[in-house]
């Protein structure tokens, strides 16, 4: 049944902002071992902007609170993660349409496109080691439940460590980048450990 309206939306992205406030050093941290040291400060300054715009405009449907936070990470957010987070929500909330009101399936099959739409945009797939290896199997999961969802990132997350990457600045590191969590994937699957939160 559709019991997710844009109030519901709005919870889920201010409860992301406040785990990435929360984990922003450790975002940073996994970063710089194979980055450039900027993930957690890029979505700090991303969200932050996410929830001061939705607090101005209220947006009155789950697809306008999406699509307007969207907007805001790819305007705000200079680095690689922008873009792609904000494809993703941007995609998700033109699925969603007009709709007040939506319910758990009807989110996955939306994220589910949100989540294609990254790939398109970034070239990358599943094993890549980015942001996709916990998005998918959340999406996947998100059939099931919220919980399974979260689980499933988590694990997705966890599961970069032995992967060479193959998209981003982390494949110019070719074979060094074996053995260290892609930050992308870790801040993905908190994203949807605060999804997780506000539904339950
Ligand atoms: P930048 O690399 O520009 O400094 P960030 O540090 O904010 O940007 O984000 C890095 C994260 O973005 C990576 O850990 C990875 O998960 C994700 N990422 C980078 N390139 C791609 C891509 N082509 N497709 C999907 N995700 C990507
Ligand atoms: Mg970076
Ligand atoms: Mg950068």
């Amino acid at each position: 049944d559709a019991e997710l309206d844009a109030l519901f939306f709005r919870r889920w992205l201010t409860a992301a902002a406040d785990a990435v406030d929360r984990e922003a050093g450790r975002l940073t941290e996994l970063d710089s071992a194979i980055g450039d040291a900027d993930h957690g400060v890029n979505l700090q300054r991303g969200f932050a902007a996410v929830t001061a715009v939705l607090e101005k405009e209220e947006p009155a449907t789950p697809g306008a609170v999406l699509v307007l936070a969207g907007r805001q990470l790819i305007s705000t957010v200079g680095g690689a993660s922008g873009p792609l987070y904000g494809t993703l929500l941007r995609r998700t909330g033109k699925e969603l349409g007009d709709e007040p009101a939506v319910g758990r399936q009807r989110l996955a099959e939306a994220l589910g496109a949100g989540v294609a739409a990254v790939a398109q945009l970034g070239g990358a797939k599943a094993g890549d080691k980015t942001m996709l290896d916990a998005l998918l199997p959340a999406v996947a999961a998100l059939a099931e439940s919220f919980g399974a969802a979260r689980d499933a990132a988590g694990q997705g997350a966890l599961d970069t460590v032995p992967l060479q990457a193959r998209k981003g600045r982390a494949s110019y590191l070719g074979e060094r980048s074996i053995g260290h969590q892609d930050p992308g994937a870790t801040s993905s699957a908190l994203l949807i450990g605060a999804l997780a939160e506000v539904a339950a």
